[in-house]
């Protein structure tokens, strides 16, 4: 299935953790799951609660903006297929507190020096690679407000 724009497939670099359509990548959210018994919000789409085990969960659009949490930087490139750039630089991997009640991993672009813990954060939805059947593959991450 192609996109609007004619290009190649878009799919979530993990399944339902995004929002769907993918074609507009300024209106992507990412994607959480609500339980209706005890209120739980966990990132993407789930069947169970992991809280209370409850089966009866909605999905819902998560904001698109949050507070960093706390943070580390990873110095070194991970192994296998790690798809940053080349070559290698240090990059943020934070916790990100959404007002939905959750926190998110995710990793933190910019200048490292710069990050600081309760700064506000955007999310930021963009094509990371292309997949093994050419797709675009869609990923998140989050950014200082600018
Ligand atoms: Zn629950």
């Amino acid at each position: 299935m192609a996109n609007d724009t004619g290009g190649p497939r878009r799919v979530a670099i993990r399944d339902g953790v995004l929002t769907e359509p993918l074609d507009d990548l300024g209106r992507v959210r990412l994607q959480g799951s609500r339980c209706r018994h005890c209120g739980e919000v966990t990132l993407g789409r789930n069947s169970l609660c992991p809280n209370c085990g409850g089966s009866d969960l909605e999905t819902i659009p998560l904001s698109d903006r949050g507070e960093l949490w706390t943070y580390t930087v990873v110095r070194h490139k991970p192994p296998g297929d790690y798809r940053g750039p080349e070559p290698f630089r240090p990059f943020g991997l934070g916790l990100v507190e959404l007002p939905d009640g959750l926190r998110v991993m995710s990793p933190i672009e910019g200048d490292v020096d710069s990050l600081r813990v309760g700064m506000p954060l955007t999310l930021k939805v963009a094509i990371h690679h292309v997949g093994p059947s050419g797709e675009d593959v869609v990923a998140f991450a989050f950014a200082a407000e600018s």
